[in-house]
């Protein structure tokens, strides 16, 4: 029985690439692994796939009975709703230690680095297994994904190591020219529904009793979003209802200007507003420097909830 292999819900390039360089090197290694998804792709991801000629991961979001590791997450809220029924072999991540519990020992690559990829390239390396070229291709790209072209406070010289060495496998010369590429079809909002563009990668944290929803959208020019603010939060407070959420907050992150326009629906605006030091004018605020969910948005939410 093969041991599949998946990366969070609404998954983006990292989870989906995660799945695949994984799995491969799993199977290397003698064990029968299977990429898996649990959501639709993004552009971004869609973009990457094609140019180095892999398929989507197969849809999957049942697990109870299988044997899984996970990529790129290890909260219960990213999780499928099966996930105590499924055995948890290991977990590789770079996020914050989640909420999930396992019965029996696994194995844990878990390292505060700017992507997922840059650790399976570290595991590459560490087991001795050549990476083939269109692999590397893809593992870079989710790496310039994640750490935003290396612009990330996430970013680390792990990551920047790890794509200069992808390149060079794959045989890219400029590959902050092919991130720019990546984030120009990333910038592509106006052919997608509001709600879907909110959801397009978004992420739930249980704090404190308290559903809270964050999605974040990265272009390279914020102007893209000027006349459809209004249309956005109305498939927020949709999504906010809908979940019985406490809040949901939508970080519109310009890549170039390096900071994000934060939209925010919430039960009680003042303790998004005390999270961050600023006071929201309708309902929204300009974060410069902000660039991270991770690293610059959910630190702030937990303590303040
Ligand atoms: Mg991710
Ligand atoms: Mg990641
Ligand atoms: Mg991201």
């Amino acid at each position: 029985m093969s041991t599949y292999i998946f990366g969070h819900t609404t998954p983006d390039s990292d989870s989906i690439v995660g799945a695949h360089s994984l799995s491969y090197l799993k199977n290397q290694l003698g064990e029968d692994c299977t990429p898996t998804r649990q959501g639709e792709i993004n552009p971004e991801t869609a973009f990457i796939l094609e140019k180095f000629g892999f398929e989507k991961p197969i849809l999957k979001t049942n697990y109870a009975g299988e044997k899984v590791y996970l990529i790129d997450f290890m909260e219960r809220s990213q999780s499928p709703e099966d996930i105590d029924e499924a055995t948890i072999l290991g977990i590789v991540d770079h996020h914050k230690l989640g909420d999930l519990k396992t019965d029996a020992p696994l194995e844990m690559w878990v390292r505060p680095v700017g992507c997922s990829n840059t650790i399976v390239k570290q595991m590459f390396d560490y087991y001795n297994v050549e990476i083939p070229k269109d692999l590397a291709g893809m593992m870079m790209c989710a790496i310039l994904s994640d750490t935003v072209i290396f612009k990330s406070p996430t970013c680390t010289k792990e990551d920047t190591k790890a794509v200069k060495e992808l390149a060079e496998i794959a045989g890219i010369d400029d590959p902050k020219a092919l991130g720019m590429e990546m984030f120009i079809v990333k910038s592509d909002v106006l052919n997608e529904t509001k709600r879907a563009l909110v959801l397009r990668d978004f992420k739930d944290f249980n704090m404190g009793g308290n559903k809270i929803g964050v999605g974040q959208l990265e272009v390279v020019d914020l102007s893209v979003f000027d006349d459809m603010k209004e249309e956005l939060f109305k498939a927020m407070a949709e999504i906010k209802t809908e979940g019985e959420r406490h809040s949901v907050l939508l970080l519109l992150t310009d890549i170039m200007q390096e900071g994000s326009q934060l939209l925010v629906l919430s039960d009680d605006n003042s303790k998004i507003e005390s999270a961050f030091d600023v006071t929201l004018e309708n309902n929204q605020v300009w974060l410069p420097k902000v660039m991270s969910r991770k690293k610059q948005v959910i630190p702030f939410l937990e303590k303040e909830f």
